[in-house]
């Protein structure tokens, strides 16, 4: 399984989940042509997609999907109240497939595990994705206000995990952002702060995970190397060590195989056991 983070911030996110002869991305919150070059640049044809799965109605998730499905023809999967809430997006011709939260569906050589998260957006959901031939666990969780035991049970033993690291706390509150958009982000129903993403991603932690990517960092109200040491000090006071990447809106990150990451991972994590 190959993972590809064309970008992640309050001004889009999108990634790519290579398993087998599937390509699948998750969210298209990029304009289309912003998609396609990124997608250029991991060898990926706009055509190789075989689904884009949104994750909610919010538009750094749903930008480009309307222009890209209709461009590439690619079927779009989301819920029926995502697809009435971003309507707007639509003009008729695109492809769309329902799912609904805690039934999984398969996309050729992916099945994907879609799981109700806390947002305030129409009807919020994280995925997990597993490459059907592996067995190789991605989680994708971003736009959550706080992990439920749902959210835990979702995301543990995978293999590789995208988590939200949206903001520093001291950060969000010493910010020039009115109080009710303070509220809004810290809310239980906003975005996980570099402190929560933390303590998430230390009981997520396990021998087989091969790599954390910190994703969704608001550009006002966090740095990467802050959230990279907040979260990865978290880590490893747990004796986890593996891949810990950061996600930004501007550039894609290269391409991660999971299984190389484990392989690097893996003897100084088995010594731990
Ligand atoms: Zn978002
Ligand atoms: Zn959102």
């Amino acid at each position: 399984m190959r993972v590809g983070v064309l970008g992640s911030g309050s001004s889009g996110n999108a990634t790519l989940v290579w398993a087998g002869d599937t390509r699948v991305l998750v969210d298209a919150g990029f304009s289309a042509r912003q998609m396609e070059l990124r997608l250029a640049r991991m060898g990926v044809e706009p055509e190789d997609i075989a689904a884009i799965v949104v994750t909610h109605d919010h538009g750094d998730h749903t930008r480009g999907m309307g222009v890209f499905a209709r461009k590439h023809g690619t079927p779009l999967y989301m819920t029926e109240r995502t697809r009435d809430a971003c309507a707007s997006l639509f003009r008729g011709g695109e492809e769309v497939r329902f799912y609904r939260p805690g039934r999984p569906f398969t996309v050729g050589d992916v099945r994907v595990e879609p799981f109700l998260t806390v947002h305030d957006a129409a009807d919020p959901v994280g995925v997990a994705l597993v490459d059907a031939r592996t067995g190789l666990r991605l989680g994708v969780a971003t736009d959550l206000g706080r992990p439920t035991a749902q959210i835990r049970h979702a995301l543990e033993g995978c293999d590789l995990l995208v988590l939200e690291a949206n903001h520093d706390e001291v950060m969000l509150a010493t910010s020039v952002y009115p109080w009710a958009v303070k509220q809004r982000i810290a809310s239980s129903h906003g975005h996980l702060s570099n402190q929560a993403a933390a303590r998430f991603a230390a009981e997520l932690a396990h021998p087989r995970l091969a790599g954390v990517v910190l994703a969704h960092l608001s550009h006002e109200c966090n740095r990467p190397e802050l959230a990279r040491r907040v979260v990865g000090d978290a880590l490893r006071e747990t004796g986890w060590s593996g891949y810990l990447g950061v996600a930004s809106q501007d550039e894609p990150l290269p391409l991660l195989d999971v299984e190389t990451l484990r392989r690097r991972a893996g003897p100084s994590q088995l010594s731990l056991l």
